[in-house]
């Protein structure tokens, strides 16, 4: 029991401290609450795990609620977007909810503020209210609407909501208090008038309510024990609070805002409006492009809702925002995939090897291991023949002593085949090997058994045999940008770091048993990394995506 106490974060801590004083367990209720103007991105992987986590090890309800109160920037695309991505992570909501279906019961409750004499129409332009607003140090003035009778304010704000005035004509306002030391409570802006088509709602509406007066109302009306936002919010917990204070009844569940810091992710940006950006300059191919650090860009890059769920539980919850090096994303993802991903054999950068002394036109079908981290993977069949390619970089015509793969008069084994021997390389007139010639020894075949077969040799290369490998599209990924943060240097837009090389498009040659590969397989291609197919693939042309290398190629460099 101690231990477990030991283990928990502070937003359990908090929960917990709740469950001892104020509430009972089964009045626990958490919600995520994504406003629907873009895909979902790893930022948001960190508060759906927090909430929906929170949700299962409280046996608690979770809400999807989208916050839908700009139609200007929202679709139903991004909807269907969110619901599939929480969905794919492995999360159940209890109740899907939207914003927009308390814009009655909001507006019926702006009319109680007016009569209570809270609210008020005011007619100046949004300069003028920015202008009167004050600095921290200095109290704002109030505007020369601020005291308009009840009659006159209702009648406006009916007008407002029916559409006979014009966006930008009218605000209403919270009457809280211009001298307030936190700059949200000088008479926040509730609702804005905007002649804009929305999503669920249609031309129903003409005036749309604010995140503040909306945000708190709808948690408290969904009874949402505890709303979990980013610290941005923190100054907003006593306008949360406020507007709660207007509507609330005693019997009813008071919601409490609590604040937890964003995570960042490095060489990446992760903000809707950002990623919208690279969308729509043509940066990437789209939300989902596996470069993107959207949920759903991500599943296109082969991660698995485990890599996902693990690195957001591993990075936890704090009160400090951080960046979060990409590295250890990737680090979860490998851990993963090295557990689920069959292995097979791969070559990216091809070159011939022909082994002499091998029959011409045999083929053996030699026995591999699908994967030996999982024996109920089993085995397969791969295809030897005398005409193999290797990858190019595997061999050097003169090496060191320290060079284990292939070179002349060294021998090295081929994976799940023979041990092999460099004997010459065959050149093209300019100079480049167009073929490494080699001998085999036919009796150390892995797996056979014989004393040859155990014999230890320095470097296993994977390879394919030339007359049974299928050509494949494979797509190199490397970093979106250069910086580690992109997004909070000096003077300098994210736009400009981009990496130029983040895309290297080329024909690798895979063994003959991918053939019926699936979008969203994943493989271990052998000592070269994981590839997910991507969802391009056809049966005539396979088209890989790399996952990630096998090792973090960033770091000796860094
Ligand atoms: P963006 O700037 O990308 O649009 P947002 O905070 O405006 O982000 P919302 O759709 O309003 O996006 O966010 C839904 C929930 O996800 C909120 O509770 C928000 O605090 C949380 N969230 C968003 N980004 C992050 C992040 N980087 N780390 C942790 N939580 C996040
Ligand atoms: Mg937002």
């Amino acid at each position: 029991m101690s231990e477990e106490k030991e283990s928990l974060n502070f937003i359990e801590h908090i929960i917990e401290e709740d469950l001892r004083t104020t509430h009972e367990k089964s009045d626990l209720c958490f919600r995520f609450p994504p406003e629907p103007n873009g895909y979902l991105h790893i930022g948001h992987a960190s508060s759906i795990c927090l909430n929906f986590g929170l949700g299962e090890k409280y046996s608690a309800p979770v809400n999807l609620r989208f916050d839908d109160t700009n139609p200007a920037k929202e679709e139903q695309e991004f909807v269907d977007a969110i619901k599939r991505d929480i969905e794919w992570l492995g999360f159940t909501w209890a109740k899907e909810c939207y914003a927009s279906d308390y814009f009655q019961q909001l507006y019926d409750w702006a009319v109680q503020l007016i009569k209570e004499g809270k609210a008020y129409v005011d007619s100046q332009s949004s300069e003028a209210i920015a202008q009167q607003k004050g600095t921290p140090n200095t109290p704002g003035t109030a505007s020369p609407y601020r005291d308009r009778s009840v009659e006159e304010n209702l009648e406006l704000l009916e007008k407002m909501k029916n559409g006979d005035v014009g966006e930008g004509a009218h605000v209403l306002r919270a009457k809280i208090d211009m001298a307030s030391p936190n700059m949200l409570m000088r008479d926040p802006v509730m609702y804005r008038v905007l002649h804009k088509h929305h999503h669920r709602t249609g031309t129903h509406w003409k005036i749309f309510p604010m995140y503040d007066w909306t945000h708190g109302e709808s948690d408290y009306i969904e009874q949402v024990s505890h709303s979990f936002c980013t610290l941005e919010f923190l100054p907003h917990r006593e306008l949360y609070d406020w507007f709660l204070d207007q509507v609330y009844d005693n019997n009813k569940l008071r919601p409490k805002q609590r604040e937890f810091a964003r995570r960042n992710l490095s060489h990446t940006v992760v903000s809707k409006r950002k990623l919208a950006k690279l969308v729509e300059e043509g940066v990437v191919t789209g939300w989902d492009d596996p470069r993107m650090p959207t949920i759903s860009g991500l599943r296109r890059r082969g991660y698995t809702p485990d890599s996902i769920k693990n690195f957001a539980d591993s990075i936890g919850v704090g009160k400090r925002e951080n960046l979060i090096d990409v590295s250890h994303l990737e680090f979860n993802v490998r851990e993963d995939l090295n557990k689920k991903a069959p292995r097979v054999m791969a070559v990216l950068d091809p070159v011939k090897l022909v082994i002499t002394n091998y029959p011409e036109g045999e083929t053996e079908w030699l026995e591999a291991e699908n994967n030996p981290e999982d024996e109920s993977a089993g085995n397969r069949n791969i295809p030897f023949s005398r005409e193999l390619f290797i990858e190019r970089e595997d061999f050097q015509e003169e090496a060191n002593r320290k060079f284990f793969r292939l070179t002349l008069d060294k021998e090295v084994r081929l994976k799940n085949a023979y041990i092999i021997k460099g004997e010459r390389v065959v050149k093209d007139s300019e100079g480049n090997i167009t073929e490494i010639h080699c001998t085999y020894d036919p009796k150390s075949r892995s797996g056979s058994g014989t004393e040859e077969s155990m014999r230890k040799v320095k470097g296993t290369l994977h390879w394919v045999s030339v007359a049974h490998a299928i050509p494949a599209e494979v797509r190199l990924y490397d970093r979106l940008f250069t910086e580690p943060a992109p997004d909070a240097q000096k003077e300098k837009d994210f736009m400009e770091f981009i990496n130029p090389d983040s895309l290297q498009v080329i024909t690798a040659y895979v063994e003959p048993s991918l053939k019926d590969a699936q979008p969203e397989d994943s493989f271990q291609f052998q000592r070269l990394g994981y590839f997910v197919v991507d969802r391009d693939s056809t049966e005539d042309n396979l088209v890989f995506n790399r996952t990630v290398a096998l090792r973090d190629s960033w770091a000796k460099l860094a």
